[in-house]
C-alpha cells in the first residue's frame, strides 16, 4: 500500500493543491500554502483512503497507519519544540475533517487536544495566562466530550450557564481562571457520570479517539443528508488533518477570523470578512458573538461601532492583506480564508475557493476577464450552471407598501414570503402540505439542514454573514436574513418579538435577503432582471456552445418566458396539459365516454379549435423557431374523475349517468399506468385523436404563418413508440391530415414527423425506426424507468436507501445514468444516424436541464437539449461548458 499520512509545515509539504481527492480540500490547500512559504502551523493529513479502508474493514485502520502518524507527530514536535504530553512544553493539536469538497459544519472538529491535568499548568505558564489555559481546557473537554464521547453539548452548556448565573455575569469572558477550574471539575464529573469512565488524560488516547470520531462523522445523519442534497458520493470519504494549535484567545492581541478576498455576496473587489478578538476557532462561524469587520471600509459601510481589524491589529492586518493578494493571485480565483492571530503573529489555517452567490460569481468572472486574469472561456467555466437559478429569484416590488418588522444582515439574496415556523420539523411539515414557510431560528445548526431545504427562506437572530445559516443558505440559493439581535424568539411560546410587536407561528412574513429586511405579511414581488454581467457571460457561453437549447413548454405563457431566457425553439409541447384546463376537460371527457368513433369525433370537434388556438399562439411566439408538438401521451384514466363526489358532479355537467362514468372509469383503470394504454397506443386505438391533433397543428401553422409572414415548420412527435410499424400507422394519419389541410387551405407548408425514443426497444431498433422518423427526441424520463424497470412515481420510496448505501451515486431521474440509459441513447443516436445521417437528435426528459446530463449529451453529439423555461439559461451555460471541456 502507499502512503497514508502526508505532512506539511516549515515552508514545505508532501502534497499539493492538486491532491484534493486524496488529502481533502483542507489538507491539499494547507500543503500548498505551506509550500508557498505562508505561515501555516505544521501538521499532517491522514488521507481519504484511510476513511475508505476504515469503512471497508469493519471500522479498523490500515496496520501501517499508527507508525506513520507517530512519525508525523515527531516531525510536528520537532518543528514546534513541543512534545505530546510534555509537562513543560506540551504539544497541542487540532483535529479536523476535510472532504474533497467542503461540507460546511457537517463533520466534527476537536481543538486543544493534548490538554490534560498535567499539561494545562504548562500552557498557563508558557502563555503567562492562567485564565486562557483553563478556558482552553474546558473547551477541549466540552468539544471532545460532545464529538468523541457522545455527551450532549447541551449538558455542558447547562453547567456553563449555571456557573454564569451563580457569578451573575453575562459573557464567558467575564469568568475567571478559578471559575474555569471549578467548571472543569464539574465537566469531568459529568463525563464520568455519562460515560462511566474518566475523561481520557493520555494525549495519544485523545488523538486516536478524535481521529475515529472524524471518520465516524462521515456517516452521521447531517453529513449523509448534506451529501444526498448536494449529490456527493458516499465513497469519497473524508481526510483528517491534525495540526499544531495556535491560539486566537491569548488576550487582546490575539484574534481569529474568516475572510474572502472579494465580497462573496455581490462580487465587489474588496477584502471582506469578520473576526473576533480574543476568541477561538469556531466562535466566529458559530455565531455566538456578533463579529467585527476586517477592513475599515466595511466597518464604515456597515455603520459598526466595533473596531475593524485594520485599526485594532494594524501589523497583522497588513500581513494578512498581503497573504490574501498572494493567494488570490496564485489560485487565480477568490479565496475563502481562515486565520488566527496569536499575540500579533498571523497564522493561516485554511484557504479554499470561495463559495459565492451567483450574482457575485458573474461579477467576479467578468471583472477577472477585464483585469486580464482569466480568459472568456475560463469565465464561462467558472460559473456553476445550477447557481443561475438564484438570479431568477423574485425581489420585493419597490412600489409595494411595506411594514418593517426588523432589520438584520442580508445573508443570502432573494426575497421569500411564507408562514413563520420555528423548527425544522415544522418547516418540513408545512412544505409537505404544499405551503411556503420561513424558518425562524435563534441560530441554525447542521441538524436544521432538511428544514432549511424545505423552507422558502431562513431568518436567524444570531450570527454573522459567515454563520451556519448564511453559508448554507447561500449554497442552497435560498434567501436568508441573519443576526437580528433585536428580535427575541421564544420557541416555547411560538412567538417572536421586536419593537413591541409579537408575531406567532403561522403568521406571514416576507424576508429580503438582499437588504436584510423582515417585513410584515406577504409583500408583492417582482420577477428578476438579469444584469449586464449575466448578459456578457451568456454571450460568451452562446459563442462557445455547439448544442442548441430548446424548452419544454406547454402553454403560450411558458413559451414566452422561455424565449426571454433565450430558448431557441420548443423541444417538447405536451399537448395533454392543454386538456387539463378546467374549461376543456369536460370536452375531453365527452370524447373518452363516447361509445363509437362518431361520438368521439363529435367531441374532438369541440377540442379542435381550442388546440388550434394554443398552437397558433405558440407558433407566433416562437416566430419561425422549431417547435416539436407531441401527440397525446398519458393514459386516458388520468382525465376521468375517481372519487364518488367528483363522479356525480362530472356526470351532471356532461349530462350522462353516473353509472356510465363509473363503468368507463373502471374499464380504463390500470395497475401499471405508466406502462399501459398510453402514447402511440392511444393513437392506434383511437386514430381520430391523432388526426384531430395533427389538424390543429397544421391549421395553426397556416394561421400563424399568415399572421407573422414567417413560415412555420412544425415537428409532429409520436410518443412511446417501440415498433417502426406503430410509428408508420400514426404517420400515415398525420400525412393524410396534412394533405387534407393543404388542399382545404390552398397553402403549402413543411412539417416533419418524428418520435420520442423513450423505450429500450425503440433505442435498439433505432436504425429501422429512423427510416420513418425525421427526428428523435430522447424521453429520458420514460427511458430511465423502463431501462431500470422502476416507476418514476414511486421510486423515491427506495432510491433513498440506494443512495445511502452507495448502490447508486445519484438519482437516475435527476442525472442521466450514463452507463445504462446513456448507453441506449448513444446506441440509438449511432443507429439512427446510420439510416439517416442528418437525423435531428435532441433530449426532452428532465435531464435536459441537468448540467451533468447536458455534458453527456454533448459527448454523444446530440443537436439540442430541451428543458423547462427557468432552466434554459442553466442549459445554455452547461452546454457551453461541455463544448469547452470537449475541446480541451
Ligand atoms: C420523457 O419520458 O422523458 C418525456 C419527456 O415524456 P413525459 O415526461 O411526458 O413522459
Ligand atoms: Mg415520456
Amino acid at each position: 500500500m502507499g502512503q497514508w499520512v502526508y505532512t506539511f509545515g516549515d515552508g514545505k509539504a508532501e502534497g499539493d493543491a492538486s491532491q484534493r481527492d486524496l488529502l481533502g480540500g483542507k489538507g491539499a490547500n494547507l500543503a500548498e500554502m505551506s509550500s508557498l512559504g505562508l505561515p501555516v502551523p505544521p501538521g499532517m493529513t491522514i488521507t481519504t483512503e484511510v476513511c475508505t479502508y476504515y469503512y471497508e474493514n469493519g471500522e479498523t485502520y490500515p496496520p501501517e497507519l499508527e507508525g506513520e502518524v507517530d512519525a508525523a507527530l515527531e516531525q510536528i514536535a520537532a518543528s514546534t519544540d513541543r512534545k505530546f504530553g510534555d509537562p513543560d512544553m506540551p504539544l497541542l493539536v487540532s483535529v479536523r475533517s476535510g472532504a474533497r469538497i467542503s461540507m460546511p459544519g457537517m463533520m466534527d472538529t476537536v481543538l486543544n487536544l493534548g490538554l490534560n491535568d498535567t499539561t494545562v499548568p504548562a500552557l498557563a505558564k508558557n502563555a503567562d495566562d492562567e485564565r486562557f489555559a483553563y478556558d482552553s481546557y474546558r473547551r477541549f473537554i466540552q468539544m471532545y466530550g460532545d464529538v468523541v464521547l457522545g455527551v450532549p453539548m447541551r449538558l455542558f452548556d447547562e453547567h456553563l450557564e449555571s456557573m454564569k448565573d451563580e457569578k451573575d455575569v453575562e459573557l464567558d469572558t467575564d469568568l475567571s481562571a478559578a471559575d474555569w477550574r471549578t467548571l472543569i471539575e464539574s465537566y469531568k464529573a459529568l463525563v464520568q457520570k455519562e460515560t462511566g469512565s474518566p475523561f481520557p488524560q493520555d494525549p495519544r488516547d485523545q488523538l486516536w479517539g478524535a481521529i475515529g470520531a472524524v471518520f465516524g462523522s462521515w456517516r452521521n445523519d447531517r453529513a449523509v443528508t448534506y451529501r444526498r442534497l448536494q449529490g456527493i458520493p458516499e465513497r469519497w470519504g473524508t481526510a483528517v488533518t491534525v495540526q499544531a494549535m495556535v491560539f486566537g484567545n491569548m488576550g487582546e492581541t490575539s484574534a481569529t477570523g474568516v475572510a474572502f478576498t472579494r465580497n462573496p455576496s455581490n462580487g465587489e473587489n474588496a477584502l471582506y470578512g469578520e473576526f473576533l478578538i480574543n476568541a477561538q476557532g469556531e466562535d466566529v462561524v458559530a455565531g455566538i458573538r456578533t463579529p467585527q469587520d476586517i477592513t475599515e471600509k466595511a466597518r464604515l459601510e456597515a455603520g459598526s461601532e466595533k473596531q475593524s481589524m485594520e485599526k485594532a491589529l494594524p501589523e497583522a492586518f497588513a500581513e494578512f492583506k498581503a497573504v490574501c493578494d498572494k493567494l488570490e493571485g496564485h489560485y487565480r480565483d477568490v479565496q475563502d480564508l481562515e486565520f488566527t492571530i496569536e499575540r500579533n503573529k498571523l497564522w493561516m489555517l485554511q484557504t479554499r475557493t470561495g463559495k459565492r452567490t451567483a450574482k457575485a460569481a458573474l461579477k467576479i468572472a467578468v471583472d477577472m476577464v477585464d483585469e486580464g486574469v482569466i480568459s472568456e472561456a475560463e469565465a464561462v467555466q467558472r460559473i456553476e450552471p445550477a447557481s443561475l437559478d438564484q438570479l431568477l429569484h423574485p425581489t420585493i416590488d419597490p412600489q409595494a407598501k411595506t411594514d418593517l418588522f426588523a432589520k438584520a444582515l442580508p445573508a443570502s439574496p432573494g426575497a421569500a414570503a411564507g408562514e413563520i415556523v420555528f423548527s425544522s420539523e415544522e418547516a418540513e411539515r408545512i412544505a409537505g402540505l404544499g405551503r411556503t414557510c420561513i424558518l425562524c431560528r435563534i441560530e441554525t445548526s447542521p441538524e436544521d439542514i432538511s428544514g432549511m431545504h424545505a423552507a422558502a427562506g431562513i431568518f436567524t437572530t444570531r450570527g454573522g454573514m459567515t454563520s451556519h445559516a448564511a453559508v448554507v443558505a447561500r449554497g442552497m440559493g435560498k434567501p436568508c436574513v441573519s443576526g437580528a439581535g433585536n428580535v427575541r424568539i421564544n420557541y416555547a411560546n411560538g412567538t417572536m418579538i421586536a419593537g413591541g410587536r409579537t408575531l406567532k407561528v403561522g403568521d406571514k412574513i416576507t424576508i429580503d435577503g438582499a437588504t436584510g429586511e423582515v417585513l410584515m405579511g406577504e409583500v408583492p414581488m417582482l420577477n428578476p432582471e438579469l444584469s449586464g454581467d449575466f448578459q456578457r457571460i451568456m454571450q460568451w457561453a452562446d459563442g462557445a456552445r455547439r448544442m442548441r437549447v430548446r424548452t419544454n413548454a406547454d402553454t403560450p405563457h411558458d413559451a414566452r418566458a422561455a424565449r426571454e431566457f433565450g430558448a431557441e425553439g420548443i423541444g417538447l409541447c405536451r399537448t395533454e396539459h392543454m386538456f387539463f384546463d378546467p374549461a376543456r376537460i369536460n370536452a375531453m371527457r365527452e370524447m373518452i365516454l363516447a361509445d363509437d368513433t362518431e361520438g368521439r369525433k363529435a367531441a374532438l370537434d369541440k377540442l379542435l379549435p381550442m388546440q388550434r388556438e394554443d398552437f397558433t399562439s405558440i407558433f407566433e411566439i416562437m416566430a419561425g423557431l422549431p417547435v416539436t408538438i407531441r401527440l397525446l401521451d398519458p393514459p386516458l384514466h388520468e382525465f376521468i374523475p375517481h372519487g364518488e363526489d367528483e363522479i356525480l358532479e362530472v356526470a351532471e355537467a356532461l349530462g350522462v349517468s353516473p353509472d356510465k362514468l363509473r363503468n368507463r372509469s373502471r374499464e380504463l383503470s390500470e395497475f401499471n399506468p405508466m406502462l399501459g394504454h398510453r402514447g402511440c397506443r392511444l393513437a392506434v386505438s383511437y386514430p381520430e385523436i391523432a388526426e384531430m391533433q395533427s389538424r390543429a397543428i397544421f391549421e395553426a401553422a397556416v394561421a400563424a404563418a399568415k399572421k407573422t409572414g414567417a413560415p412555420v415548420e412544425p415537428e409532429v412527435m409520436v410518443p412511446l413508440v417501440s415498433l417502426k410499424t406503430e410509428l408508420d400507422f400514426v404517420k400515415k394519419r398525420i400525412d393524410a391530415t396534412a394533405k387534407a389541410v393543404r388542399e382545404e387551405t390552398g397553402v403549402d407548408f413543411h412539417y416533419q414527423v418524428g418520435t420520442m425514443v423513450e423505450l429500450p426497444r425503440a433505442a435498439i431498433n433505432a436504425k429501422a425506426i429512423a427510416e420513418s422518423a425525421e427526428f428523435f427526441s430522447f424521453g429520458t424520463n420514460d427511458l430511465t424507468q423502463t431501462t431500470f424497470g422502476i416507476s418514476r412515481d414511486d421510486a423515491g420510496v427506495f432510491l433513498g436507501a440506494y443512495l445511502r448505501e452507495s448502490i447508486i451515486d445519484i438519482d437516475p431521474f435527476v442525472s442521466i445514468d450514463v452507463d445504462g440509459v446513456g448507453a441506449l441513447v448513444e446506441l440509438a443516436a449511432e443507429r439512427g444516424r446510420q439510416t439517416r445521417p442528418d437525423i435531428k437528435l435532441g433530449i426532452c426528459g428532465e435531464h435536459g436541464g441537468d448540467p451533468a446530463s447536458i455534458s453527456f449529451c454533448e459527448s454523444v453529439d446530440l443537436d439540442y437539449v430541451s428543458c423547462s423555461p427557468f432552466r434554459v439559461p442553466i442549459a445554455r451555460l452547461a452546454a457551453a461548458q461541455a463544448a469547452l471541456r470537449k475541446k480541451g
